[in-house]
């Protein structure tokens, strides 16, 4: 389902522990977990337990602002646990054209390896 139907997603399974994933951190908020095709050493999601309305950050209303926030933080929170302080990514792909293939807003923090510019 790679368009933003505002159906149930994969991740509230994984929320739910219903299917099983490595979780990394995990706040009444929040849970960060690896990714199941992982495109760096360290590749976390860093997801919103109560999505809210938020499928995609091209979503994102006034009311969200605290939850980003949180969001971005746990990133940081979790890059410190993964050792890649010293240089790490975060991505947000928002819809189709960006590649996003889940619609449950998550944030990609990546590290673990020297990072390039995407060129394309
Ligand atoms: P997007 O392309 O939407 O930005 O990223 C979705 C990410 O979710 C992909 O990197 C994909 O590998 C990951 N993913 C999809 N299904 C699962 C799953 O069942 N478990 C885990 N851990 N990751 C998943």
């Amino acid at each position: 389902a790679n368009v933003d139907s505002g159906a149930p997603t994969i991740f509230d399974k994984i929320i739910a522990k219903e299917i099983p994933s490595t979780i990394v951190y995990e706040d009444e908020k929040v849970l960060a977990f690896r990714d199941i095709n992982p495109q760096a050493p360290v590749h976390v999601l860093v997801i919103p337990k109560f999505r809210d309305g938020l499928t995609q950050l091209g979503k994102a209303e006034a009311r969200h602002e605290e939850i980003l926030g949180h969001l971005l933080y746990a990133s940081k929170i979790v890059a410190e646990k993964e050792g890649i302080l010293d240089g790490f990514r975060v991505v947000i792909n928002s819809g189709p054209t960006a590649c996003q293939s889940v619609y449950h807003l998550h944030l990609h923090v990546l590290g673990g390896r020297q990072m390039k510019w995407p060129p394309g």
